[in-house]
């Protein structure tokens, strides 16, 4: 089994390996029971490089029997043993920086200086927040004048289901399994099938760590497979989920007569609403980082950016020219600030994209095309970062997600055009609004539809607030106190004075 290699090793195990993604469950490493296995690319150059346990309802039901019978001793951990134990485990991804940060980079396509800078320093982040939160989650209490107090007990659900997408894999693995393990419960998780070695390697860490057997199982496979029997499984009481809208709308409808509880991060397309009277210079710098970071494969990216009348021109000159500027390639090449998209099919529907925005009377500013890097990049899946104009707010290409490198400017007129446009469909997860003006800052923060309002800024994050979104973008938050009551159960206790 490949753990940890140092920098120099790992890219040629890659070259000359196949590596076997196995199981974690009760403490142990195995393959799926039938011996299935699904291969695993390298979107970089589009080669197989590992075999990934193909599990099914089996290997769930003996992951929920582990967890199982853990959680009687592991509700029971002391908060400061819990701590302990996170805490380490956020240490320990912080010494295996660098060879979690190429295998993130390796799995996904994406630039190694992003895996280094983002994905992995968060991931440790996680676990170190919600190691404090397991010492520092308090509970309610409710007093009546002469009578009685109530107090709030709040106690952890039991074994709970994690299903994380391809995008961020780590990231948002770590972002649900750290708080759900912080509040007391245990863990049947399933990263996505498309990229799953850090999942992989962070399970080598738990038991490093010292985490017990059976607190937290990862079983791997797909989703329709390994994903859909945690979903039906009954034992499973919550499940926290993040992913596209079609695949929440599946969940809910299998969970929701079984009473789950449920925690739904969906889809998006951003607005980013840019007024004539902000910092033009800084809302260009960073809507091109908005727009194009991890190849536009963030839920929270600003793909819809709308520009007020006055300043349409030079915003996009000077946006456009931007684009220009950003290399696209290998991702281990530091000047390369877009890497590969996720997968083949991945790349198809982007392109696909580009033909209808085509097909609806867009004009390609810049982009447009698939692109081939030259030597092994040249079988990998890259696609140009792409600016389309000339579009209607309510176009198919401005409206559906893409989920990929490529983003409209489209004009507006005053705020109340700002307003129609950005709300107008069927997302609701993140905003941005540029503005100099105080009152119009706080009156589009408050009239804009989702669930972050980012004013002059982007993906300025303080895990302590809450995290989600509205409409079809999700049900329920995560972060800080949010998520620590999503994962657990409150009681009230009434007790009468005399
Ligand atoms: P999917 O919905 O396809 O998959 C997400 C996860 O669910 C994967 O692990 C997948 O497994 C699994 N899955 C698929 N079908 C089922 C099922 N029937 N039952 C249970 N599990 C299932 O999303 P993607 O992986 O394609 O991720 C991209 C999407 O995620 C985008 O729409 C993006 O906007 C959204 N997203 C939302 C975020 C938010 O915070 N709101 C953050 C990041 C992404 P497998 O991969 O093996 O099929």
């Amino acid at each position: 089994m490949i753990t940890f290699l140092s920098k120099q090793y790992i890219w040629l195990y890659f070259k000359y390996n196949m590596v076997d993604i196995l199981n974690f469950i009760n403490g142990n490493f195995a393959p799926s029971i039938h011996g299935n296995s699904i291969p695993v690319f390298a979107p970089s150059t589009g080669k197989i490089y590992a075999r990934l346990a193909d599990s099914g309802k089996e290997e769930v039901e003996l992951a929920f029997n582990a967890a199982s019978n853990a959680f009687e001793s592991w509700k029971n951990t002391k908060s400061e043993d819990r701590f302990r134990i996170l805490e380490k485990i956020a240490s320990l991804i912080e010494s295996k920086h660098e060879a979690l940060a190429i295998a993130e980079s390796q799995d996904t396509g994406k630039p190694l200086w992003l895996t280094r800078k983002v994905d992995i320093y968060r991931a440790a982040a996680n676990f170190r927040f919600f190691a404090t939160a397991a010492l520092q989650f308090s509970s309610e209490s409710h007093f009546m004048e002469g009578e009685a107090i109530n107090y709030t007990l709040r106690r952890p659900i039991g074994v709970v289901g994690c299903i994380s997408p391809w995008n961020l894999p780590l990231y948002l693995f770590t972002w649900k399994i750290a708080p759900a393990l912080a509040a007391g419960n245990t863990v049947v998780a399933k990263p996505s099938e498309v990229t799953p070695y850090t999942a992989f390697l962070l399970a080598q860490i738990c038991q490093e760590a010292g985490l017990p057997p059976g607190v937290l199982n990862i079983v791997h496979g797909l989703g329709a497979s390994a994903g859909k029997a945690i979903i039906e499984h009954p034992g499973i009481k919550a499940i926290s989920f993040t992913g596209g809208t079609a695949t929440g709308a599946e969940i809910a409808r299998i969970a929701a007569p079984m009473f789950k509880k449920l925690s739904l991060e969906l889809g998006g397309k951003n607005p980013n609403l840019v007024f004539a009277d902000c910092n033009l210079d800084e809302a260009i710098e960073t809507s091109v980082r908005a727009a194009f970071t991890n190849q536009g494969q963030i839920c929270l990216c600003g793909s819809r950016i709308f520009v007020e009348n006055s300043v349409y021109e030079e915003f996009t000159s000077k946006f456009v020219e931007k684009v220009k500027a950003l290399k696209t390639g290998n991702p281990a090449d530091e000047s390369n600030f877009l890497g590969a998209v996720v997968s083949e099919s991945h790349l198809q529907k982007i392109a696909s994209y580009v033909e209808l925005a085509r097909s609806e009377g867009g004009t390609i500013a810049c982009g447009g095309n698939i692109l081939h890097p030259e030597c092994e990049f040249s079988g990998g899946w890259y696609h140009e970062p792409t600016v389309i104009l000339n579009l209607n707010h309510t176009c198919r290409t401005a409206s559906e997600e893409i989920f990929g490198p490529v983003v409209t400017i489209i004009p507006f007129e005053g705020e109340h055009q700002a307003l129609e446009f950005a709300n107008h469909g069927r997302y609701g997860l993140a905003a941005m609004v540029w503005t100099n003006n105080l009152q119009r800052a706080h009156r589009m923060a408050e009239q804009l539809e989702c669930g972050i309002v980012w004013v002059n800024c982007w993906m300025l994050r303080d895990l302590r607030t809450p995290f989600g979104g509205t409409k079809d973008s999700g049900v329920g938050r995560e972060g800080g106190q949010e998520v620590m009551r999503f994962f657990t159960e409150p009681k009230n206790v009434c007790i009468k004075y005399n």
